[in-house]
């Protein structure tokens, strides 16, 4: 019997390293391995790929692995190989010549996996293979991709159950995706033809992503900032449109950093040499729009910056998703600006995305459009648990403080605005609700800028009013009042803010029955969290492992480049950092570290322990 003499839990420790399952992956593993069919949803980096992988390994049969991306397909399977599992992929960056040759390796028998992509199963050459193969197990990827619902639908999706059919023996089929929502899970189950799956969705936390938002001035400065602080960290600083993204990445070259950038308008050429430095850590700075994202499987994703608010919550957490895959601390930091806010409206309104839609379908979506734009902006204000806010936007209990997000580090005070908010509402409502939220904090400050001049508003009774405060601040009340229905902030392409009828109510309530209005805001003299910290590359590591970090980094990059693999093939970010504590100076050691399997052993074990054997001695005075 031989490979079947192993469990699951032997395979997990011999060929990825780990001691225990994370949460879902042994029901959904048992559940195929009993034959029966599966749907996976778990967050983007939860470890989808080791459900399917695990059953695969233990059967003497073939897995079939349908996924719609190349770049991932070609990820998974120099990760399968690197642990020394025989797997190939089959898609369209392959050569005729070489697609022949890999499928007919395929037809002897050689492959335990083989990833396809969609469009290939109904071709004659693969139904001839898939015929006469004893596939036993077929996993679908990025499930959601069948479903009309969601912005990735695919066509060839729909292929997959007649691809089934012309199967001899039904295998078991798992569907896997990152994407939660009802209408998605039940097209996966009905237009797959699941019968009667074990479903399991996992929670949507990623515990060990930090997340903030700034409210930067100088949003470049910010960015430039932290990459100072982390230099040794890879990422992606998110834009919102292709000029940002040159700008941006310009502005970074000329400052010294090792940026690329990625996105629809450059050539096909361009985007792959870049992603590919990005991937191999020579350019570990991407700089890109949303262009960039669906296949990167790069593991060591320490951040996620956001030059740029996205449109909705959905597209946010997505794209700050890819941060932190290999489970070791990452940071996704959303730069605002009520800008970003105007731009997406406009996007909104001008969206002519899908033809089919006219008149009121077009309308409805618009509506639901501007809907999400609001969650989103609403998340850059909140002074609540970022964690909370998001985990219950997507329908899951937050936990109310999370202790890592920068509200819930951030000291707050508890600030009386009642006499900002009434002087706010006195001038928006006297000046006839016609104005931008610009002009009224202008006029509030007593600004003798053109606009607040032409429109008259040094003759205002409320102008100046409140000429000590920070337009900042002024701002974050105003979007409090926003928040909390006392304003509104019209949707047309020039915003204007208008008072409520709490709002009303409140402002007429004036002297000394008004009732005292106050605000969670930012303590002024607390320094922001995250900048108080000394410069430090792995957050979890000390100061003094810093260093021993970096050799081991450094012997990572050497093996990876002669190789030619990405270095988080090798190791993970994870596996260098428990290394790095643990010092293992026996195999037993080395083996016991997360991410270290018998066959990663025998190809880098002795590599690394006689450099941890050398970090452990105490340097010589
Ligand atoms: P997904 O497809 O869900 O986004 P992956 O399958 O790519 O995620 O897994 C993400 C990372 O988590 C990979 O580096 C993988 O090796 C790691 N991983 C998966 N399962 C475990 C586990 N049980 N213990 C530790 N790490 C795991
Ligand atoms: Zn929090």
């Amino acid at each position: 019997m031989g490979k079947t003499a192993m469990d699951k839990y032997e395979i997990l420790k011999k060929y990825y390293g780990y001691d225990e399952f994370r949460d879902g992956q042994e029901e959904l593993i048992d559940a195929l391995l009993s034959g029966q069919d599966v749907c996976g949803i778990m967050p983007t980096g939860a470890g989808k790929s080791v459900c399917y992988q695990v059953p695969a390994l233990l059967s003497e049969t073939v897995t079939l692995v349908i996924s719609p991306l190349i770049s991932l397909m070609k990820d998974q399977v120099r990760a399968l190989n690197q642990m020394g599992v025989h797997a190939a992929y089959l898609n369209s960056s392959l050569t005729f010549p070489q697609y022949k040759k890999a499928l007919g390796l395929a037809k002897e028998g050689r492959y335990q996996i083989i990833y396809v992509a969609p469009e290939r199963l109904l071709t004659e050459e693969f139904l001839d293979f898939a015929a006469n193969a004893n596939i036993s197990m077929v996993a679908v990827d990025e499930a959601h991709c069948v479903s009309q619902w969601g912005q990735d639908f695919r066509p060839s999706y729909l292929k997959i159950p007649d691809f089934i059919k012309s199967l001899p023996k039904r295998p078991v089929l798992g569907a896997f995706t990152a994407t939660a929502t009802k209408e998605v899970r039940e097209d996966i189950i009905r237009m797959l033809a699941l019968h009667n799956p074990h479903l399991t969705i996992t929670g949507f936390d990623r515990k060990n992503l930090y997340f903030e938002v700034r409210h930067d001035k100088d949003k470049y400065r910010g960015i430039r900032d932290y990459l100072l602080s982390h230099p040794d960290s890879s990422g992606i600083v998110y834009c919102a449109t292709r000029k940002n993204v040159e700008e941006v990445c310009d502005r970074l070259l000329s400052d010294g950093f090792l940026a690329t950038r990625y996105h629809a308008g450059l050539s096909d050429d361009e985007r792959r040499a870049n992603q590919e430095a990005f991937t191999y850590d020579e350019r570990p700075v991407m700089v890109a729009t949303n262009a960039f994202g669906m296949g990167i499987d790069k593991s060591n994703v320490r951040f996620v910056l956001h030059y740029n608010m996205p449109k909705n919550m959905e597209s946010y957490y997505q794209e700050a998703g890819r941060a932190g895959r290999d489970g070791a601390k990452a940071d996704c930091i959303l730069f605002y600006s009520g800008q970003d806010v105007i731009t997406n409206q406009f996007f909104i309104e001008q969206n002519r995305d899908n033809e089919e839609l006219t008149g009121q379908a077009l309308e409805l979506v618009r509506e639901r459009d501007r809907e999400r734009l609001k969650k989103m902006t609403f998340y850059c204000h909140t002074t609540d648990c970022l964690r909370d806010y998001m985990l219950r936007y997507f329908g899951e209990y937050g936990p109310n403080f999370c202790g890592n997000c920068s509200n819930c580090l951030h000291e707050f005070e508890t600030v009386d605005i009642s006499q900002i908010a009434s002087d706010m509402i006195g001038c928006i409502a006297s000046s006839g609700m016609r104005f931008g939220v610009n002009v009224i904090l202008d006029a509030l400050r007593g600004s003798k800028g053109e606009k607040v001049l032409r429109f008259g508003f040094d003759q205002n009774r409320y102008y100046g009013s409140q000429s000590s405060q920070t337009v900042i601040f002024l701002r974050q009340v105003l979007n409090f009042l926003v928040l909390n229905d006392y304003l509104a902030v019209t949707d047309d392409q020039y915003p204007i803010v208008k008072v409520r009828e709490k709002g009303m109510a409140f402002f007429s309530e004036s002297g000394q029955f008004r009732p005292v209005l106050t605000m969670k805001a930012a303590k002024k003299t607390a320094p922001a969290p995250r900048q108080e910290k000394p410069a430090k590359k792995h957050a979890s590591l000390s100061q003094a492992q810093s260093a021993p970090f970096e050799e081991l980094r450094a012997l990572r990059t050497e093996i990876a480049r002669a190789e030619h693999v990405p270095p988080y093939i090798v190791f993970s970010d994870k596996t260098l950092e428990s290394m790095c504590v643990l010092l293992p100076q026996t195999r037993e050691e080395m083996l016991a570290v997360h991410g270290v399997g018998d066959l990663k052993y025998q190809k880098y074990g002795e590599r690394f322990l006689t450099l941890c054997k050398k970090l452990a001695k105490p340097e010589p005075f």
